[in-house]
């Protein structure tokens, strides 16, 4: 398969060229030039089917042969290690619970997946592979914890001390083996303009090869179409329209869905829920398109002003709003109703949303029409928000394993100036 630029569609890459670079070169995000249908045979006796197994013949088009099918395999096999339980809480309303992984959130899909093909692809380079990941607080743990123990691959995160939660910090400073963690003296800026620098930095760059695994990289949004063939599988002997909210911030969980609908997955309905960042919301009923600055939300993974992967939807659709509202309808929710369903939903059904999951349960109840069968995504583990759950619910939220694991693990990071000397001198050491 080739992919070509959304500002391009002239540029063809291989799909090996497409994972390395992350972003096209006219800063266009990569797509598939075409994407295949699932023959029927796919879809008779997928209920049977385990998860690496679906993910196997969902993402083999896209991947191999330029990954030979036997190792391609063994990525799946690797990267779909957790459960991924889709759990009824009421009538024709259920819940794919996506946040069983490593860092309790659905990203961990999308990392661990990545992760593992960028491993493949870099294998042969002649220099060590670095990636170098600046975080505020979640992105750290979720590429960390993707490239823990992956052969071929150092990570490196650079944080900002004293400035992300105790529980973030644990997530990638607790690993060790092939993931270090530089705890800069400064913000999250400094961070951040430390990892551009080291991109720009020739000397560096002959020395080492230096990739960011960034969240638009096509190979982070594909794997997150599985989930959504496997929430069919549980629900297609229903035998009835199945309508699909999802809680969206940068889209690319979206964006991944709509993708599968196009291979032949037989969704009648996405729900675009959003918090108050509703840009896409907007877009859908006005036809414009006005980014602007993010709000701070209660659901804060989705508090996002610009959605980088709106491109790659309109993409899908030919630039043609008609199309996209045929398939998708947009759903604003709000703080105050983000806490009233986590308490409503827990009162009436004894299921704890997180804010995340909250926003698309309430855009689903608003949007399905019975008969219809409705499934919301929830994308983070409640326990990860423990205040305004535990205030509306009023009853402690245990933590999961996953996280209790990395809590009662020593910290060890190295602790830096905001200086590109210092870290160039970490780095080709
Ligand atoms: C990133 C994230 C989202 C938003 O996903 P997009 O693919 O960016 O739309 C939703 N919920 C949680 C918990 C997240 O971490």
């Amino acid at each position: 398969m080739k992919f070509y630029s959304t500002n391009n569609k002239e540029v063809r890459l291989s799909v090996k060229e497409a994972v390395i670079k992350g972003l096209a070169s006219d800063n266009g995000l990569f797509m598939p030039e075409v994407i295949p249908v699932l023959p029927e045979s796919f879809f008779k006796n997928i209920e049977q089917r385990e998860l690496p197994e679906i993910a196997f013949e969902v993402l083999k088009p896209f991947f191999t042969p330029d990954i030979p099918e036997n190792k391609f395999l063994e990525i799946v096999q690797g990267a779909f290690t957790f459960d991924i339980p889709l759990k009824n809480i009421e009538n024709s309303i259920s819940v794919l619970e996506l946040f069983h992984g490593p860092t309790s959130a659905f990203k961990d899909v999308g990392a661990r997946f990545l992760a593992r093909v960028l491993s493949w692809f870099v294998k042969d380079l002649d220099r060590e592979v670095y990636v170098l990941a600046a975080t505020s607080g979640d992105t750290g743990g979720a590429v960390a914890n993707g490239f823990y123990n992956v052969e071929g691959v150092k990570v490196v995160v650079l944080y900002p001390s004293g400035m992300v939660s105790e529980r973030q910090e644990k997530q990638f400073t607790t690993l060790g083996n092939n993931i270090s963690a530089l705890e800069i003296k400064g913000t999250f800026d400094d961070c951040q303009k430390l990892v551009k620098g080291a991109f720009l930095d020739e000397e560096l760059n002959s020395k080492l090869f230096l990739t960011s695994a960034n969240s638009i990289n096509i190979a982070r949004l594909l794997p997150q179409m599985v989930y959504y063939f496997y929430a069919y599988a549980w629900l297609k002997n229903k035998n009835s329209d199945l309508v699909v909210s999802v809680p969206s911030g940068n889209f690319g969980n979206l964006t991944a869905g709509v993708i599968a609908y196009k291979m032949g997955l037989p969704v009648n309905r996405f729900v675009a829920a959003t918090n108050i960042n509703d840009v896409v919301p907007q877009y859908l009923e006005t036809g414009k398109y006005t980014p602007r600055t993010s709000v701070q939300t209660l659901a804060n993974a989705m508090d996002v002003g610009d959605p980088s992967n709106f491109v790659r939807l309109l993409d899908v659709f030919g630039g043609d709003r008609e199309q996209m509202n045929r398939l998708i309808s947009g759903y604003v929710v709000d703080d105050k109703t983000i806490k009233k369903t986590i308490k409503d939903v827990y009162d009436n059904t004894g299921y704890v949303l997180d804010p995340h999951g909250a926003c698309a349960y309430t855009a689903l109840k608003a949007l399905k029409k019975n008969p219809a069968e409705g499934v919301f995504l929830a994308t983070a583990h409640p326990a990860k928000f423990p205040k305004v759950v535990e205030e509306q619910t009023g009853k402690t939220i245990p933590v999961p394993e996953e996280m209790k694991k990395f809590m009662s693990r020593n910290k060890q990071s190295f602790v830096m100036n905001p200086s590109s000397t210092e870290l160039k001198k970490f780095l080709m050491k």
